[in-house]
């Protein structure tokens, strides 16, 4: 999985194996000329292994992966890790992020300016930088995300099944559920594989909100593709995955209010009442 062992450059700055360094790798303007920089924690073994991206917080409205990547950092395996490189970035999209939007203020929706511009919009900037500083040096990555705004998901990871790559990573992150999910045109997931990088979306919790379930399986999950990897050692609790071809929304067929016992992440039979 991993290439030549060797240093790596990100934005013009290096970091040799054994080095943990935090790099600027995204620099941009405001109309009130303050610098936007985004940086990236990078955390080396001086033993070869592969180049894993932690990243979240493209759409500035989605919380819970900025935590869990938050939590990640806190954790004393990370900035030591037995072999290869961690690189995570807590919030790509700082910008919307301070205006608690998912999107741009021109309206963009960053996970669709990919695969950018120098020139272009601020988005397609950001996605630039993403594309030439971050993605030609990881082997794979994890991008999280959760629902919309007043859209719950149940923690669940989104890759595509026929490329066996993405499963199988999927497989060693093992969140409750594993979902198809073809490539989206413009999305640093296309992108990234057409460069050969694996990015898988793990999608959980709604917008806005802080969802411990989301946080905790997707802190767990990251623990676990790495220990999987080992990159790192822990104690983490069992888990069971279930594999899903392909989903479906039901939508409400009256208008109303919608209340139900079911609890979120429950299984139902058809034609049972939800
Ligand atoms: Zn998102």
């Amino acid at each position: 999985m991993s290439k030549e062992f060797s240093t790596i450059t990100i934005n013009g700055t290096r970091i040799l194996p054994g080095e943990n360094k935090t790099v600027v790798f995204s620099t941009h303007e405001l109309p009130s000329q303050n610098l936007i920089e985004t940086p990236a924690y990078v955390f080396r073994s001086e033993k070869k292994g592969p180049v894993v991206l932690l990243c979240a917080g493209m759409h500035g409205e989605e919380l819970n992966g900025v935590e869990i990547i938050r939590q990640l950092l806190k954790h004393p395996a990370i900035a030591k890790p037995l072999c290869g490189t961690i690189i995570a970035i807590p919030v790509f999209n700082i910008v919307s992020f301070l205006f608690s939007q998912r999107d741009l203020p021109d309206g963009r929706d960053l996970n669709r300016c990919f695969p950018g511009s120098k020139s272009g919009s601020l988005g397609s900037r950001i996605a630039h930088d993403i594309m030439h500083n971050i993605v030609p040096v990881i082997d794979f990555g994890i991008d999280f995300h959760t629902g919309g705004a007043r859209i719950n998901n149940y923690p669940q990871l989104r890759c595509v099944f026929d490329d066996p790559r993405n499963l199988e990573l999927a497989k060693l992150f093992a969140p409750p559920f594993i979902i198809n999910s073809p490539y989206r045109e413009g999305s640093l997931r296309m992108e990234a594989s057409r460069l050969g990088k694996q990015i898988l979306v793990f999608e959980a919790g709604e917008s806005l909100r802080f969802n411990n379930t989301a946080i905790n399986e997707g802190f767990t999950g990251c623990l676990r593709i790495l220990k999987n990897l080992e990159m790192i050692k822990a104690q983490l609790p069992q888990s069971h995955t279930i594999v899903i071809g392909r989903d479906k929304w039901i939508r409400a067929s009256e208008a109303g209010l919608f209340r139900t016992p079911k609890k979120f992440g429950s299984f139902f039979e058809k034609d049972e009442l939800i």
